[in-house]
């Protein structure tokens, strides 16, 4: 409860609309809405609508949409509100630099990079599923945490259960961590049968509710790939230290492996609002109405060991892990290329894979970076390089 005389927690959401952004909006309500927290701002992209609607819900003082071309919707939506409206990237920068206790990071891509940057060089505890800025800016985003003087609470349902079974003063005896994935929709495929498949097939998740890009990361493990070198980054462990296991009923969400041969994993059901919850609440545990897990119900857990041959990008993550400096940068930006040309049928799914490798051996030389401004230009150059290769596919197909 909130007493009156502490203010309350000020809260700001980048990507509010999206999946993990909904689900937060909706533990802050489970947590007390409005008479807990104070929310900042909101941040969404074309979804103006229901963006719009959040704000009003939540009582956001600023409602900001990435899409220039949207203010006007935007503006118009919330007439007579008091809620403020802003389009653009200079105004995501803004919402995300306003005084906030917390953020959550939850804008899909390297898009979100500058803005969740601004909130963590602001200071704000930064609520971190936005795995990208890890991905492509690794050390230095770290450092803008820290410097900035904020936590960086993972939530990313792996990182979030490694968080959780991690005890800061058992750090000495990490021996490695383990990353469960669910394998995805064509877990037992093989590449014949992956090759002709359409974004609408890959995107059926069997166990968890994402946005279109997360989604088909799971069917390509690409997902899993960003997720070995955010674990990296986030528990400063060698990439020798880091496992993935194939758990296809995502119920062990991750495991930490300890010198004593324990190990510790966190289980719940698949619902991100349990991570969510987590890093809102942090250090302290919040009451969530979530489902609980059945074991009779359950009654089985599986495992099986990740085939890097039908899957490749885990293969790419290793080698991004073992190049260090840029090459996270550069799978990143190359693979969301590739993505968004297999999402609009220009290539097929197994191209993503190599188009990310190709773009990776061309710039295997890219070395570190010492500021953002080098992430930003070796993205920039994996983009293009990444879209070549699309065109050459186009014509060749
Ligand atoms: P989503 O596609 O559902 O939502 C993305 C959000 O980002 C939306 O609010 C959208 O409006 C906004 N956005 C899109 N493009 C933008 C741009 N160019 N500029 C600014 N904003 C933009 O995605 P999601 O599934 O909620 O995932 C968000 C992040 O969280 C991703 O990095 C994802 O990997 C990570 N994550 C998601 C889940 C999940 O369950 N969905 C789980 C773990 C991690
Ligand atoms: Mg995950």
């Amino acid at each position: 409860m909130n007493t009156g005389n502490k203010r309350p927690r000020r809260l700001t959401i980048l990507g509010s609309t999206g999946s993990i952004g909904q689900n937060t909006l909706d533990v802050i309500e489970q947590l007390g809405g409005r008479e807990e927290f104070e929310i900042a701002a909101v941040t969404g992209n074309d979804n103006i609508e229901l963006l719009a609607r959040q704000a009003q819900a939540c009582g956001a003082r600023l409602a900001v949409t990435a899409s220039e071309n949207q203010y006007e919707a935007l503006k118009s939506a919330l007439a007579g509100t008091g809620i403020a409206a802003a389009a653009g990237k200079e105004a995501l920068l803004e919402a995300a630099s306003m005084d906030a206790d917390w953020v959550m990071a939850a804008i899909v891509g390297t898009a979100g990079l500058a803005p969740t940057l601004a909130a963590a060089e602001r200071g704000a505890d930064i609520a971190l599923a936005n795995k990208e800025c890890l991905v492509s800016a690794g050390e230095l985003f770290v450092r803008a945490v820290k410097e900035g003087g904020g936590r960086l609470i993972p939530v990313d349902s792996e990182h979030s259960a490694i968080f959780q079974a991690l005890e800061d003063d058992q750090f000495h005896a990490l021996e490695r961590i383990i990353l469960t994935a669910s394998g995805g929709p064509f877990r037992t495929w093989n590449r014949d049968q992956m090759a002709n498949v359409t974004a609408a097939v890959a995107r059926a998740h069997p166990n968890w509710s994402m946005g279109l890009k997360i989604s088909i990361g799971s069917a390509s493990m690409f997902n899993k790939a960003l997720e070995m070198i955010e674990a990296k980054h986030l528990f400063n462990v060698r990439p020798e230290q880091i496992e993935v296991i194939i758990h296809p009923q995502s119920v062990i969400h991750s495991m930490v492996g300890y010198t004593d041969g324990s190990v510790l994993a966190q289980l719940g059901c698949p619902d991100m609002r349990t991570a969510i919850g987590y890093a809102l609440n942090y250090p302290t545990r919040p009451m969530l109405n979530v489902e609980r897990l059945d074991f009779a119900k359950l009654a089985r857990l599986d495992f099986e060991a990740p085939d890097e041959v039908r899957f490749p990008a885990l293969r790419l993550a290793r080698t991004a892990l073992e190049r260090g400096g840029l090459q996270g940068a550069i799978m990143n930006a190359a693979e969301e290329v590739a993505f968004q040309a297999f999402v609009e049928s220009r290539v097929g799914f197994l191209d993503m894979a190599a188009i990310a490798e190709a773009v990776m051996d061309l710039m295997a030389d890219a070395g570190s970076a010492t500021t953002m401004s080098e992430v930003f230009a070796a993205d920039a150059e994996a983009r293009r390089r990444a879209g070549e290769i699309v065109l050459q596919k186009e014509k060749a197909a």
